[in-house]
């Protein structure tokens, strides 16, 4: 077989970084301009969608430094046992295809992981040595994260971490005892400890503010740390799953945990399951998150009507909450707390902010809040307001079925 060309190895590198999640590719439809002498694809390889810190939407080259790999994680599609196709690129063709691209408007960063080659050390050494001849050596402004590996040598993450936007080590699999047997190579404590330094080399960078005058201490990824779950792979349960993220979140600050459904691959091993979780799955697991982390909800609320850990797969998480717990509502939309706002199904941050606005200059009426919220539907038996009450509503044995969608008739042809 000859030699394979930068193309071909784009096409097998940005294809196998697909399965990690910590960066989401927007969906759209095929379209390829080859053809029709016009410009633009949506079809190009390794360009994916990502946040910023800052909320924006960015495009990134999101590439594997090489596919090959000598771990044998069996969750993996690179894993050194798999025949998959593999290929590598060079830190220099890194670096010209992330400037090529970014000066073609193309996108605005790399997203860059790695199989591990000869050594953990020498893997991590070579995505470093990427990311410092980019900021160094092209004085390249824009966004660069690494997907640092657990067990190199401090040093070199901290390195990473100069260069770098955001780093991000993967936590795996939510239980220590499903790595052991799934990712023998691998170690909790080792990750943690990585995370832990990632933590410390953040916040002892932090300008102290007390002490003006003195000289910024050099950047240290502005966008801070991240993670990967992969769910559906072991018997976790999603309390598990949420256990570990909060652990995580409590423990190395994390920005963000990413859930990964896990995709059966060719010739796994028999302990993995053969069919996907469901995509709603990865869902009720984000929105817990986002319940943990913006909305107040201790990890056990989220759970405490679900004796076998895992979400409804019917209900958001905190309208199945809140049907739970009944007793604690109607909340009086114009005295209660901004956490007690926060619990009603279908308020989001935003409209609670803007109710606790709107009730300083009068007292609000449910069609204030129509006008206030994405959906009347979810909220109005959960709130009072002057002129509304939900009377008997909460007392309903059937109020889950208002919520819960409707079985459809499945077509025949
Ligand atoms: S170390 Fe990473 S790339 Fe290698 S087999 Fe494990 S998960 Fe896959």
């Amino acid at each position: 077989m000859g030699k394979r060309t930068l193309i071909d190895r784009l096409a097998i590198l940005a294809d196998a970084a697909k399965y990690d999640a910590s960066c989401a590719s927007s969906g759209s439809a095929k379209r390829n301009s080859l053809s029709t002498n016009g410009i633009g694809s949506t079809e190009g390889m390794g360009i994916c969608h990502a946040y910023a810190p800052d909320g924006r939407c960015i495009s990134l080259l999101k590439i594997l430094m090489t596919n090959f790999c000598i771990y044998d994680c069996k969750y993996c599609i690179n894993r050194v046992s798999s025949n998959v196709e593999r290929a590598r690129f060079s830190v220099d063709e890194i670096v010209k295809l992330t400037l090529d691209f970014y000066k073609r408007n193309y996108i605005e960063g790399l997203f860059l992981s790695s199989g591990i080659i000869r050594s953990s050390n020498y893997t991590m050494e070579q995505m470093v040595e990427v990311a410092r001849k980019l900021r160094v050596e092209h004085n390249f402004g824009g966004y660069i994260h690494l997907k640092s590996i657990p067990e190199a040598d401090p040093a070199l993450i901290e390195q990473a971490g100069l260069h770098a936007d955001r780093l991000s080590i993967n936590i795996e699999l939510p239980r220590e005892a499903s790595l052991k047997s799934y990712a023998p190579e691998k170690s909790g404590a080792v990750i943690r400890s990585a995370m832990a330094n990632v933590r410390y080399g953040i916040e002892s960078r932090q300008p102290d503010r007390k002490e003006r005058g003195k000289a910024r201490p050099p950047r240290f990824i502005p966008g801070g740390q991240s993670t990967q779950m992969i769910v559906g792979a072991d018997q976790s349960s999603d309390k598990d799953i949420m256990t570990t993220s909060a652990s995580l979140y409590s423990g190395y600050k994390l920005r963000r945990v990413y859930y990964s459904a896990f995709s059966p691959i060719q010739d796994s091993s028999g302990d993995l399951p053969l069919i996907k979780p469901p995509l709603m799955r990865e869902h009720r697991l984000y929105q817990a998150d986002w319940l943990m982390r913006f909305y107040g909800f201790e990890k056990d609320e989220i759970f405490e009507a679900r004796q076998d850990g895992m979400l409804d797969l019917d209900l958001d998480p905190k309208l199945a909450w809140a049907l739970g717990r009944r007793e604690r509502f109607p909340v009086n939309v114009n005295r209660a707390t901004r956490e007690e706002l926060l619990r009603v199904p279908g308020f989001g941050t935003k409209s609670v902010n803007r109710i606790l606005a709107a009730r300083r200059h009068t007292a609000l009426r449910l069609d204030h809040i129509a006008r206030i919220v994405r959906s009347l539907k979810t909220c109005r038996d959960f709130i009072e307001t002057v002129d509304w009450h939900p009377s008997r509503a909460l007392d309903l044995v059937t109020l889950r079925d208002r919520f819960v969608p409707q079985p459809q008739q499945l077509q025949l042809l």
